[in-house]
């Protein structure tokens, strides 16, 4: 597999320009895998305005290139078109993997991208997901739970496939002596957040746009806490600089039942929309919400940005998105 793909990949690498001042310079050489998604595009911006130097790789999968139109023709940005789950050579000093659809691209995507901090002495950060706590017993959680996943689940595949990811990360560590980071993200929202992924607040928010009813699954009644991008990119980025491994929760400890998602998604953009109920999906969970005590304390990171302040600015992203208003890239 690696003698067929090597070829190719060299020739790529021996066209990549070489930051002045090297490994050891001032300006960092960055890697965000997943980059032109919502969450990747948004650390980008913030590495770009920091003066470092940024490749993205992603393979557009759910990623949009429009989330990135704002960096192309910068000196400091490169989008490579390339699946993580083929091995790449690059010269980078720090890691971000987002990249990441379901659990094949989790452990071939990871495994591939530690191989390469491994050869070229990169930092690693994973972004793993509150997932991996599954339908939690305790509450809320705290990175000392080991979680309660189903291994045979519906939702098992993106859950396990994180979980491994994580596992690999540490391997690495423990083995190779990599620098790893690892991210446990609670729900994100925010602009530039995919329109139909079916996630609850990209949905609620499309279906009172388009004066559709809001589709509560189950009672209603089952809870999560809902960050806004800002506060996870500042914590990702406060993660890969400190000198703490993790795992760190990333969340806003805000705990919203789905109603209560319902009701502030009215207020915010229309009192009238109605709510129909749906059946749910098996094994959802009933509860979540981070406890972030530890990123608080070795990160000195906690969110700022509330729901009821964050969701006027996604909503006004899908609003441009859906309706075609104007041209935006949802900063
Ligand atoms: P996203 O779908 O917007 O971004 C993922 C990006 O990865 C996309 O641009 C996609 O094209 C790219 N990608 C997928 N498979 C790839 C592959 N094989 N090779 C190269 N690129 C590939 O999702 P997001 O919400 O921005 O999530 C980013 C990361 O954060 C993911 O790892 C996700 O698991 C994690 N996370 C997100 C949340 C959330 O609420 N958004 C919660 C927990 C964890
Ligand atoms: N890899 C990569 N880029 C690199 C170095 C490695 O994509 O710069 C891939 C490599 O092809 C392998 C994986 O990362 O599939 C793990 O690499 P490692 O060297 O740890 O394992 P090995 O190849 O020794 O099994
Ligand atoms: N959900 C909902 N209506 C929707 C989409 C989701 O009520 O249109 C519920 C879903 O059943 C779950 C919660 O919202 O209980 C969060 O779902 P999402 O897919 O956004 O995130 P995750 O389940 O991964 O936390």
């Amino acid at each position: 597999r690696r003698v067929l793909l090597e070829e190719p990949i060299m020739k790529k690498q021996n066209t990549m320009t070489r930051v002045p001042g090297g490994v050891r310079g001032k300006r960092k050489r960055i890697v965000v895998t997943g980059g032109a998604g919502f969450v990747g595009s948004h650390l980008v911006d913030r590495l770009i305005e920091r003066g470092d130097s940024v490749i993205v790789v992603d393979n557009m999968f759910t990623g949009r290139k429009d989330n990135l139109l704002h960096h192309l023709g910068n000196p400091n940005f490169e989008l490579i078109r390339h699946d993580v789950v083929e091995p790449i050579l690059l010269e980078v000093d720090q890691i971000y993997h987002l990249a990441c659809p379901a659990s094949p691209t989790n452990v071939m995507g990871t495994l591939n991208m530690l191989g390469l901090a491994k050869r070229v002495g990169a930092r690693f950060l994973l972004t793993s997901t509150s997932e991996v706590y599954g339908d939690p017993l305790q509450h809320p959680q705290a990175e000392t739970y080991w979680g309660h996943v189903n291994p045979i689940g519906v939702r098992s595949c993106y859950d396990e496939g994180k979980r491994t990811a994580e596992t690999l990360a540490m391997d690495y560590h423990r083995g190779a002596g990599i620098e790893v980071r690892i991210a446990r993200i609670f729900n994100t929202y925010g602009p530039r957040m995919c329109l139909d992924d079916g996630r609850v607040v990209s949905n609620f928010v499309a279906q009172a746009l388009r004066k559709e009813p809001l589709t509560v699954y189950g009672d209603g009644k089952q809870t999560r806490s809902f960050q806004y991008v800002s506060d996870l990119v500042e914590g990702l980025m406060r993660l890969m600089e400190g000198e703490h491994i993790g795992p760190f929760n990333l969340g806003n400890p805000g705990e919203f039942t789905m109603l209560e998602l319902a009701q502030v998604v009215q207020e915010t953009i229309d009192p009238n929309a109605k709510i129909e109920f749906r059946s749910n999906t098996e094994d959802d969970p009933h509860k979540r919400k981070p406890d972030i005590s530890k990123a608080k304390e070795l990160l000195g990171w906690q969110p700022t940005v509330s729901l009821r302040e964050g969701l006027p600015l996604m909503v006004a992203d899908f609003r441009q998105r859906i309706f075609g208003e104007s041209k935006g890239n949802g900063v």
